[in-house]
């Protein structure tokens, strides 16, 4: 890499990472698009351009100044380059173990620096820089691995591995290979790891915008297909899931669809408010996820009435569908809400059905369950009632 000239690498990376920064403050700023996250990344990369210097700019500087400029700045990039993926990631995880490793990071280098050694800083900040790079991956991977494809999760997490690849190499060199921590007055990185650096620089921003983007898009698809009050379905996505269920029965694969009506719901509103009713909307909506598969669609259809499409083995599997609309009526009477020290019963009709041979459309067998539901009403209410015609689609 001998025509590769170190001081032009390291302007065309610090040029990078201020462009870089200010189009994180232009996405923080003036569109709100994750704006802490966005924040944190600018400024991870003002300091790593302050970490990284532009060649010999610093060489008149004192040497134990710039080592001090260049270990900590490091570190502190790394940190924030951490909390700023956190935040993307929308972790719970709280930053206690950053915190600590960063400390011990600060302490081992402040230390290393007061001793005059060449080796002890360099070696502080790679080790924390690396165990950080290493929680980054494990944070991409429990960010995104459960929704989105192993090809893609392997992409955004390899920038990361790469760095704490790198760092390993790094603090294998500084302890195996005699010199490799000598730091001179404006000593510049080989040419290889350079270039190195800007590409895992560049692909770090390159993973961190594709997690804002997909953050962006999940946010608009919730906006889109979910109920703002309970979290359920709307009643858009219920009608596509419908047209679905039902072109897949040509293929065998069966549904049921449970209509829901919460009891006496106007009665709760009348006692004890508005708020009290919402709440309660959204208790049975818990209540009811909690006791379904991801594979079920339960939906807000409007008011206080709810369905669930229930995809089933067997297109005439009509107790398996009825068991479940049972459970769920259960569950929905054994747990009272508890709304400002009181405790609220509530209860719910059903109506199951199944769609038979002939139905054109998914809204027949919707109007078949509706029907059944009216007679669960009818019946006293909190209870299940079933449409007896058997489901009978199958592949033609
Ligand atoms: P039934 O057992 O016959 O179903 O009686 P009900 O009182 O549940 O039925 P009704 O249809 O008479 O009342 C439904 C009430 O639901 C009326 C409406 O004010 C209330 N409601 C509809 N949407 C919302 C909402 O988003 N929040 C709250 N708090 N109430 C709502
Ligand atoms: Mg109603
Ligand atoms: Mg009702």
């Amino acid at each position: 890499m001998e025509f590769l000239d170190v001081p032009t690498v390291l302007k065309v990376s610090a040029l990078f990472n201020l462009m870089a920064a200010l189009a994180w403050l232009t996405l923080a700023q003036a569109f709100r698009i994750a704006p802490r996250a966005a924040r944190l990344m600018a400024a991870a990369h003002l300091v790593r351009i302050a970490s990284q210097g532009c060649g010999d700019c610093m060489a008149a500087w004192p040497v134990l100044l710039q080592q001090a400029i260049r270990e900590f700045g490091l570190l502190a990039c790394m940190v924030l380059l951490l909390l700023a993926l956190r935040r993307m990631l929308r972790s719970r995880q709280r930053s206690h173990d950053v915190a600590w490793i960063a400390g011990l990071g600060v302490i081992g280098v402040t230390l290393g620096l007061a001793s005059g050694s060449g080796l002890a800083p360099q070696l502080a900040s790679t080790v924390s820089v690396t165990v950080l790079a290493l929680l980054a991956v494990r944070e991409v991977v429990r960010g995104i691995g459960s929704q989105l494809s192993v090809a893609i999760t392997a992409c955004m997490t390899l920038p990361f591995a790469a760095l704490a690849l790198l760092g390993m190499v790094h603090t294998a060199e500084l302890l195996l290979v005699p010199g490799a921590d000598r730091f001179t007055s404006g000593a510049l990185p080989s040419p290889g790891r350079a270039v190195l650096w800007l590409v895992i620089t560049v692909s770090i921003t390159l993973s961190l915008i594709s997690l804002m983007i997909w953050r962006v898009v999940t946010r608009i698809q919730h906006l889109t297909y979910r109920d703002p009050l309970t979290g359920a379905l709307n009643r858009r996505a219920f009608e596509q899931a419908l047209t679905e269920a039902q072109a897949q029965l040509q293929r065998g694969h069966g549904f049921a669809l449970a209509m829901i009506d919460i009891d006496h719901f106007k009665r709760i509103n009348d006692a004890h408010g508005h708020q009290a009713g919402d709440a309660a909307l959204q208790h049975c909506v818990r209540v009811w996820q909690a006791g379904l598969r991801e594979v079920d669609h339960l939906a807000r259809l409007g008011g206080e009435e709810f369905c669930v499409l229930l995809p089933i083995g067997s297109p005439t599997d009509l107790a398996t569908a009825a068991n479940v609309a049972e459970r769920l009526r259960s569950q929905l009477a054994a747990q009272p809400l508890r709304w400002k020290d009181i405790e609220l019963n509530l209860s719910a009709s059903f109506g199951v059905a199944l769609p038979v041979a002939g139905d054109a459309q998914g809204e027949i067998c919707l109007a078949r369950a509706d029907a059944e539901l009216y007679r669960a009403k009818a019946e006293g209410r909190n209870r299940v009632c079933v449409a007896t015609q058997l489901g009978a689609m199958v592949a033609a």
